[in-house]
């Protein structure tokens, strides 16, 4: 059984002291893993910032590309996460800011603190999902970097003409993807009427694009719009049922601004159980 880890969210705005750190501790255990990297921060009503709108690509942040490269050097392979992974000058659902919001799916905040999807924003398209995958590659190759293979959608979700868009830049999308009423059928796909699916091995999916598993999802300390909280033990517990799965993989992913120690006791514990970690590229086949 194969396991796999990549680390989300890494944007122009990170801290490259703890990508480094991260790094460190992942070659010292000989683990490939997958960088998820954003090419633009943005904040463009300044929420984090006194409200003054800041941006910054990753050209603009010479030590973070640095220690990406480290990481590249170091067993990491770069996987794309969106262009800015937030939507337009609005709270999508929470605060416009990269990293916090969807890019290509509307959603809100209802009453009961649940975040409620609202569907393709009014201007999806092809075009429109091309024009943010073109910025985002122009984007790393204006950083000096190589171009990503590997794309994830933000928060997973888009439309079905997105998703097709990104298989079409990318050799594969690790995600668990939306599918869309009609999409089988060859009628006209209807927005509304979807569900989400995920796999716990490479499928090669209605859109056309081979998909890499995500079935353990990641850990998160605190609870968060009524999902509950998910600790090193409940994602270890995750990789234990799915070792039912006959060549079923482990995947999961951490956010590098969370300390080292809860990667660490995830890591251990998946390996205890008897995966091997392997890189994102393994999964394929
Ligand atoms: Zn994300």
């Amino acid at each position: 059984h194969r396991a796999f880890v990549r680390l989300e969210d890494i944007s122009p705005g990170s801290d490259p002291t703890e990508l480094r750190t991260m790094a460190d501790y992942l070659a010292s255990q000989n683990i490939p893993y997958g960088i998820n990297v954003i090419p633009v921060y943005t904040d463009p009503r300044g929420v984090y910032n006194n409200g003054t709108p800041q941006t910054i690509t990753l050209a603009q942040a010479p030590d973070v590309v640095a220690a990406l490269q480290y990481m590249l050097a170091h067993g990491a392979v770069l996987m794309n996460h969106g262009y800015t992974h937030q939507y337009s000058n609005v709270n999508n659902p929470y605060t416009g800011v990269t990293a916090d919001d969807f890019e290509f799916f509307r959603s809100h905040v209802d009453a009961a603190n649940n975040v409620v999807y609202d569907g393709p924003p009014a201007e999806d398209s092809t075009a429109w999902a091309q024009s943010r995958v073109t910025a985002a590659l122009a984007g790393f190759a204006a950083a000096g970097l190589p171009r990503p293979a590997l794309w994830t959608t933000p928060h997973y979700a888009a439309s079905a003409a997105d998703y097709r868009v990104f298989g079409q830049n990318y050799t594969a999308r690790l995600e668990r993807p939306l599918y869309f009423a009609g999409t089988l059928s060859g009628a006209p796909v209807n927005p509304g009427r979807y569900i989400g699916q995920f796999f716990p091995y490479a499928v090669k999916d209605v859109y056309g694009t081979t998909v890499l598993p995500e079935d353990i999802g990641n850990y998160e300390p605190v609870p968060v719009n009524n999902h509950p909280a998910r600790l090193p033990a409940d994602l270890i517990n995750s990789a234990r049922a799915n070792l039912a799965v006959r060549d079923g993989v482990a995947s999961f992913f951490y956010h590098p601004y969370y300390p080292v120690a809860p990667l660490q006791q995830t890591i251990d514990g998946i390996r205890a159980l008897g995966y091997t970690f392997v890189g994102p590229m393994d999964l394929a086949n």
